[in-house]
């Protein structure tokens, strides 16, 4: 059997995969099993934010792999430690709790709401606010986070307590309020999934507003937009806000599984021993890599991703077949007058891969993909929407 026939056999049927079978890869480009070349526009769905085996990480895994992969959350490892204060340095935030996973980070975040909530003000405040058109995660908990019928429908019963507002309509929010049964509301600055589409900055400001007003708590899922990838550190900073909770994941470790749960003073000791765990969760290689992730974050570096998010946005934007692209930095989202899936599927033979959210062909590179190779796939892309 050759690896798609043996997948196909043995590894569970959720994934709709694409006939390409990658063995190899440096930076931005990656070989299939035929020696083939593809420029990556997708990194892992936002994960391998500095490339394929890219040096100064493998450095980073391979020293904390030397010295011990794994010790449990029983005992203290320096990754751990210093990963959590480099984040809450940079942030402001307080405390982090660490996971395997985006899931796993929004977990900690609506765990978070409801203690702090049924603390500060009973038990019957514990509903959770989220936006129609969101992706959370996949967790039955999540899922009903997600504000998307369709990935909710085989799997009733989910966790109750959770409710859907069109984002922008902050009347709906209010309305839900007057009882005093919600606990805290949780968006994506940009929702990725839901087809890269980037929050209104007034409706932002207003709910923000409005949550303070009401001591409600404003959580932001930064599981794909956040480590960079919208040109600045996490994308709330693009709008100004100041959120309660903020949960990433994706690009955090740069491809190795690690979510974080970012809180702030306000809630920073709302979890006690015992509350939650997790086993791989900080683990130290995970840790590691995501240190020298963060430490590559510089103020300069974050400007050139701005920046190529800028010039990637001005290569395709009025080209023949792309009718609008929308999303921050390198997280870009196409509307194309041909099929989304079949503008992937000719990118892919002509060297590319990209992915698809909803109706639009999505593009996440990594962080630090050259110039040269992201001209290089703006023209293929532009020759398969045309
Ligand atoms: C991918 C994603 C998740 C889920 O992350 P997993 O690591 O797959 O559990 C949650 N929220 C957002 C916004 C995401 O993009």
């Amino acid at each position: 059997m050759n690896t798609f026939e043996m997948d196909r056999a043995y590894v569970a049927g959720t994934y709709k995969r694409f006939p390409v079978e990658i063995v190899s890869g440096k930076g931005s480009l990656v070989t299939d099993v035929n020696g083939k070349e593809y420029i990556d526009m997708g990194s892992g769905i936002a994960v391998t934010s500095f490339g394929i085996a890219d040096d100064v990480w493998i450095s980073a895994v391979e020293e904390q792999i030397h010295s011990v992969q794994h010790m449990s959350n029983l005992y203290y490892t320096a990754p751990c430690a210093r990963l959590a204060e480099a984040l809450c340095t940079r942030t402001g935030f307080s405390k982090v709790f660490f996971g395997n996973s985006g899931a796993e980070a929004n977990e900690c975040a609506i765990k978070v709401a409801r203690k702090w909530a049924a603390e500060k003000k009973g038990p019957a405040c514990s509903t959770i606010v989220t936006l129609e058109n969101s992706f959370h995660g996949r967790t039955l908990t999540t899922l009903a986070a997600t504000g998307q019928e369709h990935y909710h429908e085989l799997f009733r019963p989910l966790t109750p307590g959770f409710t859907h507002i069109p984002a922008g309509d902050l009347d709906a929010l209010k309305a839900l309020c007057t009882g005093g049964t919600v606990a805290a509301v949780l968006i994506e600055c940009v929702q990725g999934e839901g087809g890269v589409v980037p929050l209104d900055p007034a409706f932002a400001a207003a709910l923000e507003a409005y949550l303070k007003e009401q001591d409600i708590l404003l959580m932001i899922d930064e599981v794909q937009t956040g480590n960079g990838r919208t040109g600045k550190l996490y994308a709330y900073m693009h709008y100004g806000l100041h959120p309660d909770v903020v949960t990433t994941a994706k690009g955090l470790a740069g491809g190795l599984p690690l979510g974080a749960c970012l809180m702030s003073q306000k809630v920073e000791n709302v979890l006690s021993f015992g509350d939650h765990g997790s086993t791989f969760g900080g683990n130290p290689v995970a840790c590691a890599a995501a240190l020298s992730v963060l430490n590559r974050l510089t103020d300069s570096f974050l400007a050139d991703v701005e920046a190529k998010g800028v010039l990637l946005r001005g290569l395709l934007e009025g080209a023949s077949g792309i009718q609008s692209v929308s999303g921050l930095g390198l997280m870009l989202g196409l509307k194309t007058e041909k099929p989304a899936a079949e503008v992937v599927k000719t990118c892919m033979e002509n060297g590319v891969l990209c992915l698809t959210a909803k109706d639009k062909v999505r593009l996440l590179p990594a962080l630090n993909i050259p110039e040269d190779l992201l001209r290089k796939a703006a023209e293929i892309l532009r020759a398969a929407c045309a």
